[in-house]
């Protein structure tokens, strides 16, 4: 047996980097059978046949597990944002970082078109929170040797409104990258919009991008229930404030004697960060299991 990575899932073979080679690979029926099927991002057990082919025949326990994109293990997520034209809504941005948190997933926010507009006031309210904030340009190249930086090591899954410029930044990082989108629609015979592969794209030793031409965001909605149950963890710089609410089960909402909307009120934490938890609280708090 040898370990490797998939790095690309298509047609029914999984495509698994060992290090030294990449075996194009069947996975075993169990998989099929117990309903679990590898996923682009999971550490892997292969049996070799040799011809360059293989079994996947075990699949190391996951960080996590996404549907949309299909994949595994996803370090960090990569918002891509910007206050150009499409301006990004701070609640989008926040939306998706609670279901990062959900899933232990690294947010990295890009407020890209920096060149057009420095996005002052999403830097400050970013600045202020537990989310990681980078200002850059796929124009001028302004921040791209730290994303580079930040992206180093890591499985890194990019999503953003369509627009903000997730692809000129992949391609500011990597000319590589548009070469590998054209190739892979041609291939399909397809727009790139539709393609349904996933594909960990190599920016380096052990650090990935995915390159899931057609994704724009998460795939929340079976995570509503999860996130409804722990929405103010999913918001870290609550942390530090809510051992000093006054009720245990504060909602953080509107109660008496409540530290997390105190340390809001004195400006401890982004207003802005609040009001998306408030947004979120007010759109799940009616959602039941059975929905
Ligand atoms: P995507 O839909 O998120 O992949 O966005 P694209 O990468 O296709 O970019 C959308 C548009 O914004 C294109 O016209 C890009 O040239 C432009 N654009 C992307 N990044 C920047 C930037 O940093 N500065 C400026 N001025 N324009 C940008
Ligand atoms: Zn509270």
């Amino acid at each position: 047996m040898i370990r490797g990575r998939i790095e690309k899932a298509l047609s029914g073979f999984y495509y698994v980097n060992t290090g030294a080679e990449t075996l194009q690979c069947r996975a075993r029926g169990k998989f099929r059978r117990e309903g679990m099927s590898p996923l682009v991002g999971d550490w892997v057990q292969v049996r070799e046949l040799g011809g360059g082919e293989g079994f996947v025949e075990a699949v190391e326990p996951r960080r996590n597990a996404f549907d949309r994109p299909a994949a595994a293990n996803i370090d960090q997520l990569v918002i891509i944002a910007s206050a150009a034209l499409p301006v990004t809504d701070p609640y989008l941005i926040d939306r998706i970082s609670a279901i990062a948190a959900l899933k232990d997933c690294r947010v990295l926010l890009c407020l890209n078109k920096c060149d057009l507009d420095p996005a002052e006031e999403l830097y400050g309210i970013y600045s202020g929170s537990a989310i990681r904030v980078l200002r850059v340009s796929a124009v001028t190249g302004q921040g791209i040797d730290e994303l580079r930086r930040e992206l180093a090591g890591k499985l890194s899954a990019f999503t953003g409104n369509s627009g903000v410029g997730k692809s000129s930044i992949l391609n500011a990082l990597d000319p590589r990258f548009s070469l590998a989108v054209g190739e892979v629609s041609k291939a399909l015979g397809r727009g790139r919009h539709t393609t349904r592969h996933v594909e960990l794209f190599s920016l380096g030793q052990d650090t990935y991008v995915i390159d899931t031409p057609g994704f724009a965001s998460f795939d929340t909605q079976e995570l509503d229930l999860e996130l409804k149950e722990h929405l103010p963890e999913t918001f870290p710089e609550f942390a530090p404030y809510v051992g000093g609410c006054r009720f245990v089960g504060c909602s953080h909402t509107k109660e008496k004697g409540c530290a997390v909307l105190e340390a809001v009120h004195q400006g401890k934490i982004p207003r802005s960060r609040h009001a998306s938890y408030l947004r979120l609280y007010n759109e799940l708090k009616d959602l039941k299991a059975w929905d």
